[in-house]
């Protein structure tokens, strides 16, 4: 069953806040779960693409910062295609991501990987990694 929340069962700033860098209206998803249905990361995930979606409508920012999937979302915006709503779904959780960069709060830390291991890894792997896990 969808279940739409309203605005006015919601005030928050973490909200608002998500709602302008992404530049989409949280509060139009109704929760049909096309998007979860669509995206092929889902089965890693430890909360859908939806279940973000009202996580972040709720405001719900340490629930989301502290999952997997935030993190796992590789932005291939397959989710985008498939929304009903048309809600971009992937700018959401990119935009809820930068929330947390911004503070400085990065979610890698390079220097514990070692030079070894750094050294192993692809340059083109490192900087998508610095650029979607750090500030
Ligand atoms: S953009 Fe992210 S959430 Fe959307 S389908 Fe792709 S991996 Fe899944
Ligand atoms: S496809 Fe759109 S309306 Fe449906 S659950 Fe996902 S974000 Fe909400």
């Amino acid at each position: 069953m969808s279940v739409q929340i309203s605005r006015g069962q919601v005030a928050d700033a973490f909200v608002e806040k998500v709602e302008s860098v992404s530049g989409q209206d949280l509060l139009a998803c109704y929760q049909c779960g096309k998007c979860s249905a669509g995206c092929p990361m889902a089965k890693y995930m430890d909360i859908l693409p939806n279940q973000m979606i009202r996580f972040a409508q709720l405001g719900l920012k340490d629930e989301l910062l502290s999952s997997k999937a935030i993190w796992l979302c590789v932005s291939c915006q397959t989710c985008n295609t498939r929304c009903p709503k048309g809600v971009k779904i992937a700018e959401v959780f990119e935009a809820i991501r930068q929330v947390e960069l911004r503070q400085r709060h990065d979610h890698l830390d390079f220097n514990a990987l070692g030079e070894e291991r750094l050294r192993g890894l692809p340059p083109i792997a490192l900087i998508g990694a610095m650029r979607k896990f750090t500030s």
